[in-house]
């Protein structure tokens, strides 16, 4: 897809912003800047399109959104190619990231009906005259906020989901990416022509905050905590609801029976992959004392081996954000300056726009490199002296994302992650629930409220409504001025009858 068709598309803009490939400086395009007129007319236009979306029904809803599943998956090299060339990550991650937006659409459109659709629930005793009806409605237009390192999945975990509940969407791609937003919304284009379910608009955080304030019925936002701190307060002025996926600080647990190797590459993958810019990426391991040794030697080996590059055979690209490599360097010489050990790499490791692999060992809890997110590709490993210390660690933090466990004790595995605070765990493996797409993704505290993915994702976008239909008339009618006390007394009867029962 030829992108410069944005740039003249909107060449009456006022102000515009260049998307710029990370690794090359190279202009991609060149996008308008929307402010409060434009946004409004956007969320407008929506309006329309959502009345007619809804009212086409699951049915051909799920069918526009599998034809756009199979356009996604048919264009997915292209539409890759433009993902390395907008943030700098390697062509396979690019195809990873595309390939599990696919399998989210397709779960969406797949069980919107099941999820959200009207259902009989049962009236109990009280109310046995009434029938039941319990079903979730569209909300009408989403503002969708998106961040720029997973530029094709994270926006699509709400985008699919918002649409599949029957919404339109109005999408704000962070500046650093609009030329993939632009993709994504000319996509769907091609498979609902009739209306623009799904619109572009480009801006940076003034846009956003546009959004925030437009009136939309829900904004699903993606970003760092502080961020979603102006956007929560922007959604007060209208009391706009809002999903808030924000950043983590995960941690990784190895307890001392697990497979060592395993949970070195995983704390390899999950920390280093797309240069940290994850937000669900590992950046605090902790490790049994009696295998800590041999972990951290497996994981040196293993990061030492790790090159970040603009070419293809490189592990990871360039930071996508350039302003993000003095936090890293930040949380790098802190950790230093209070006695953490650099096991692979250092300050040394930046080389801007890169930042190459740095495991630091022992780096005291308080450090920033333990307590904020540094969202580059760094780890700092500590030993732990079980998995309950290394939980209670874990949870020690103002983030609560994901996590992972390795263990070969299937019972204390699940014992562990069952007590991270995190919304999302992985038993020996590391962000295999982000592949999953019938479970809930998002996290608490620092980390956001609300849940994308699954059926709590669906319903996230959708308001549910309940009808009661009365079947005949109750036998003991309380709701009435004319009420009597022998009605009264009967359900009284009724309810010490069921539920007067002690209990023990
Ligand atoms: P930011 O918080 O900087 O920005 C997120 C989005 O909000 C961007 O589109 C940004 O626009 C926009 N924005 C900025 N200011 C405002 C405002 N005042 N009102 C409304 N919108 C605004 O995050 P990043 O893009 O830097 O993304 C990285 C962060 O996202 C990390 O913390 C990461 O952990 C988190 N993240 C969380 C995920 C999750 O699912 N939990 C997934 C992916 C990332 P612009 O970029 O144009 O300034």
């Amino acid at each position: 897809m030829d992108t410069s068709v944005w740039t003249q598309d909107h060449a009456w803009a006022a102000e515009t912003l260049e998307s710029v490939n990370p690794a090359t400086s190279e202009v991609i395009a060149t996008f308008p800047v929307h402010g409060a007129a434009e946004v409004g007319a956007a969320v407008q236009r929506a309006r329309e399109a959502a009345a007619w979306w809804a009212g086409l029904g699951y049915a051909q809803r799920r069918t526009r959104l599998l034809a756009w599943k199979s356009h996604l998956t048919r264009y997915l090299a292209r539409l890759a190619e433009l993902v390395h060339n907008e943030t700098g990550k390697p062509l396979a991650d690019a195809q990873l990231e595309i390939m599990l937006a696919i399998v989210h659409i397709d779960w969406a459109a797949k069980h919107a009906r099941k999820v959200l659709g009207p259902r009989r629930v049962r009236s109990g005793l009280i109310a046995i005259n009434q029938a039941s009806l319990l079903e979730y409605q569209p909300l009408g237009v989403v503002g969708v906020i998106g961040p720029w390192n997973y530029p094709v999945f994270t926006p699509v975990g709400s985008i699919a989901y918002a649409l599949a509940a029957g919404n339109a969407v109005v999408f704000k791609p962070s500046e650093l990416t609009p030329a993939v937003g632009g993709w994504l919304v000319s996509s769907l284009r091609e498979v609902v022509p009739e209306q623009p379910v799904l619109q572009l608009v480009t801006g940076g955080g003034e846009t956003g905050q546009a959004l925030a304030l437009s009136g939309v019925d829900k904004i699903a936002f993606t970003g760092s905590a502080a961020t979603a701190k102006k956007v929560m307060a922007a959604c007060a002025e209208n009391l706009t609801p809002l999903v808030a996926e924000c950043g983590g600080k995960d941690a990784l647990l190895v307890g001392a029976d697990a497979d060592l190797d395993a949970a070195a590459d995983a704390a390899a993958w999950g920390g280093l992959s797309n240069a940290g810019q994850t937000c669900v990426g590992i950046e605090r391991v902790y490790v049994a004392e009696e295998v800590y040794h041999s972990f951290l030697e497996k994981l040196a080996e293993r990061a030492a081996a790790v090159r970040p590059g603009d070419d293809r055979e490189a592990d990871y690209g360039p930071m996508t954000m350039p302003a993000q490599v003095e936090i890293i360097e930040r949380h790098i010489a802190d950790a230093l300056a209070r006695g953490g050990r650099p096991v692979v790499g250092g300050l040394s490791s930046v080389s801007r726009p890169y930042v190459g692999p740095v495991i630091l060992a022992d780096v005291p809890e308080e450090s920033r490199a333990v307590t904020e997110e540094t969202f580059g590709p760094t780890l700092t490993v500590s030993p732990v002296r079980d998995l309950e210390e290394g939980v209670r660690r874990a949870n020690d933090s103002s983030y609560a994302l994901g996590s992972a466990v390795f263990s070969k004790n299937g019972r204390r595995a699940l014992a562990a992650a069952r007590s991270l605070r995190s919304g999302m765990t992985s038993v020996n493996s590391v962000i295999a629930f982000a592949s999953v797409p019938a479970l809930p993704f998002g996290g608490s505290g620092n980390s956001g409220f609300g849940r994308i993915h699954g059926a709590d994702g669906l319903r996230e976008f959708s308001r549910a409504k309940a009808i009661t239909r009365q079947r005949m008339r109750p036998m003991a009618d309380l709701t009435t001025l004319r009420r009597s006390d022998k009605d009264m007394n009967r359900v009284l009867q009724l309810i010490t009858l069921l539920h007067g029962k002690r209990y023990r």
